[in-house]
């Protein structure tokens, strides 16, 4: 299994991140993608991407970090992109949810990096909440713009049909927690149903979105192991296939060597 979008830099595994890690790889996680929030932690992900085997990055900001950037921002974002570690632009979006950030500051910055995902030829990870309106015109036109354009809609949260729209336009689905609550879930379930095995992309969103029977406590990587098998089970197909599919999956969609 390949954990897709975990925050293992935050501080809430500033006291266990090795044991995390371990647990994670007992779990049977080969790699992890950390994705980028702001200018100011990209230091302390780079770190680990340089010193734990098979954690990667992507290099980005955040629509709730989109306020108050320093006037080099996007050159930073770029640099960071280049380092071999990195393997996309992420996370980057727009959340109309909390209103950290006003929306037209939100949609410049998120164009700007959609740009610089094309011009370094790297797949993005979107963050969307409350915004789904506004963003997918843009999103779509950016994937139509030019070959090979890609990316994955994280925590994926809207409808059967938008998710559709998006695979065919070559977009993956990230699952995570949410696909496993047991109340008020028909609408993700329905999602699972809808999506092709090949089009789901696995992930945590750790520390946050923790799966059953872990809801409300920190999640953490090898976790992710049970949302999968929520997704198999749902899929009709046994946790190894779903695993090999996903795995391939994120592998090919990030291009993990
Ligand atoms: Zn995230």
């Amino acid at each position: 299994m390949i954990d897709t979008h975990c925050h293992l830099d935050l501080p809430e595994f500033d006291e266990d991140r090795d044991e995390v890690l371990k647990r994670a790889r007992n779990a049977g996680f080969e790699a992890f993608m950390i994705p980028g929030i702001e200018p100011d932690t990209m230091g302390k992900i780079i770190n680990m991407a340089e010193n734990e085997a098979n954690v990667y990055f992507a290099s980005g900001v955040h629509p709730n970090n989109a306020a108050e950037l320093p006037p080099d921002w996007l050159d930073q974002v770029r640099k960071n992109a280049e380092h071999p570690r990195c393997k996309a632009i992420g996370e980057i979006g727009m959340d109309y949810y909390r209103e950290y950030c006003p929306h037209d500051i939100q949609r410049d910055v998120f164009m700007q990096q959609l740009d610089l995902a094309a011009e370094l030829d790297l797949p993005v990870i979107i963050h969307c909440r409350s915004a789904y309106e506004d963003l997918w015109p843009m999103l779509s036109h950016w994937l139509k713009g030019g070959h090979g354009r890609t990316g994955v809609l994280h925590a994926f949260d809207e409808t059967p049909e938008a998710a559709l729209k998006a695979v065919d336009l070559g977009m993956k689905i990230g699952m995570g927690g949410p696909y496993t609550y047991r109340k008020k879930n028909e609408r993700r379930l329905e999602i699972v149903d809808a999506v092709p095995l090949e089009s789901i992309l696995l992930e945590t969103d750790c520390p946050y979105l923790s799966p059953i029977p872990h809801r409300g406590e920190r999640n953490e990587p090898a976790y992710a192991a049970l949302t999968l098998a929520k997704i198999a089970e749902l899929k009709g197909v046994s946790f190894e296939e779903a695993d090999l599919q996903t795995t391939r999956n994120a592998r090919d969609f990030f291009r993990m060597e």
